[in-house]
């Protein structure tokens, strides 16, 4: 039976002032008084009743709290029924006090023992940038749990059975009082089943599953970048007492690349280049993950210019657009030259100088500024 709500019982309006709610409990008490009703149950439960709703509205805090979260909020001995309270302080505080109303089972305290959803898994995936970049199917080996067949998934040894939990009288929940609220807690002793196993089943060992293992096909979609998570709908951790599964998801890890940086849709690389080919410009081939590509790069290309091949980076798993290509120049001083190089290029070096500051003007430009600097 749903509890009466305190203003109701009291005949008086939620904002009544404190008066009105003494007055009113005063006669009511009166009226229904043990003393005056002898041997009247009714009389009886409407004078309990009237107590209880007085000394809840009587009180600042309480009448607060009771405004805020209905019987939940005050009433240590709370039983069955009440919904409406229970739902609004699961609400208010669900994040905190986590599944001390049973978020799954819709506000409703019936009793009888706790309903769990089963536990989410994750899987771990790593796959290459190709793979994520043009997408795959591929299996993956996850545990899954069947039905142990000497106990049928009692957990009971064959024979024996299991018998309710004492602690908690089957209902799977003990109530503690905390300061001003009641505080429902999965029962310590049966973990919120409401059964107690004296016997438990040996090819289990009492919890009436046994672990295996399955293969489960996932579709990875191309684009997916590190970090992603792929929902596979069920696949988690069996429930309690009938509950849910809980989901599995497997998470992208995308393992370093050789030649490409990933950001986001697009893709980075460095692109070193002899100096006579940046000094004299002409084609390069550059690789994508689609194959090679080619591009001219112009005459004095410097270190840190980036080319942009537009829509060679990543199709996004979102936006369905492909990212682009960055290339970066890094220009490569020779190394390990033979006698006739270094003669060529100490030629080289004197017509260059000979043509004065033209030929880099950069290095120019920091001499002076290293002249000044010492002046
Ligand atoms: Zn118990
Ligand atoms: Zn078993």
């Amino acid at each position: 039976m749903a509890k009466r709500d305190f203003y109701e019982i009291l005949g008086v309006a939620k904002n009544a002032s404190e008066d009105e709610i003494k007055k009113a409990y005063r006669k009511l008490a009166m009226k229904h008084h043990p003393d005056r009703n002898p041997d009247s149950k009714q009389a009886e439960e409407k004078f309990k009743e009237a107590k209880e709703a007085y000394e809840m509205l009587s009180d600042a805090k309480k009448r607060e709290a009771y405004d805020r979260y209905g019987h939940a909020g005050v009433d240590p001995n709370m039983g069955g029924g009440g919904g409406a309270g229970a739902g609004g302080f699961a609400d208010a505080f669900g994040d905190i006090f986590g599944d001390i109303f049973g978020g799954g089972r819709g506000g409703g305290r019936s009793s009888g023992p706790q309903v769990y959803r089963g536990a989410d898994l994750r899987y771990n995936l790593e796959i290459t940038l190709e793979q994520a970049a043009n997408g795959f199917d591929t299996t993956i080996r996850v545990p899954s749990w069947d039905e142990c067949e000497p106990c049928h998934g009692t957990g009971a040894k064959p024979g024996t059975s299991a018998v309710t939990c004492t602690t908690c009288g089957g209902h799977g929940q003990v109530r503690m009082q905390q300061g001003l609220f009641s505080i429902q807690q999965t029962c310590p002793k049966c973990h919120g089943t409401g059964k107690i196993i004296p016997e438990p089943c040996t090819s289990c060992s009492g919890v009436g599953r046994i672990k295996r293992n399955k293969t489960l096909e996932v579709k990875i979609p191309a684009g997916i970048d590190d970090g992603m998570r792929i929902r596979s709908s069920g696949n988690g951790e069996p429930g309690v007492n009938g509950g849910p599964p809980g989901d599995l998801y497997v998470e992208i890890h995308i393992k370093p690349h050789s030649v490409f940086q990933r950001e986001g849709d697009d893709l980075h690389c460095e692109m070193p280049i002899s100096f006579v080919k940046a000094t004299l410009g002409g084609e390069i081939e550059v690789p994508t993950l689609s194959g090679k590509a080619s591009f001219t790069i112009p005459e004095g290309t410097q270190t840190g210019k980036t080319f942009r091949l537009r829509s060679k980076g990543i199709k996004g798993v979102r936006s369905g657009f492909p990212g682009d290509l960055f290339c970066h120049v890094v220009i490569e001083t020779p190394v390990k030259l033979t006698d006739k190089q270094k003669d060529l290029l100490r030629d080289f070096e004197k017509l260059t100088t000979e043509g004065g500051s033209k030929h880099s003007p950069q290095s120019k430009s920091w001499m002076d500024k290293v002249k000044k600097f010492f002046e």
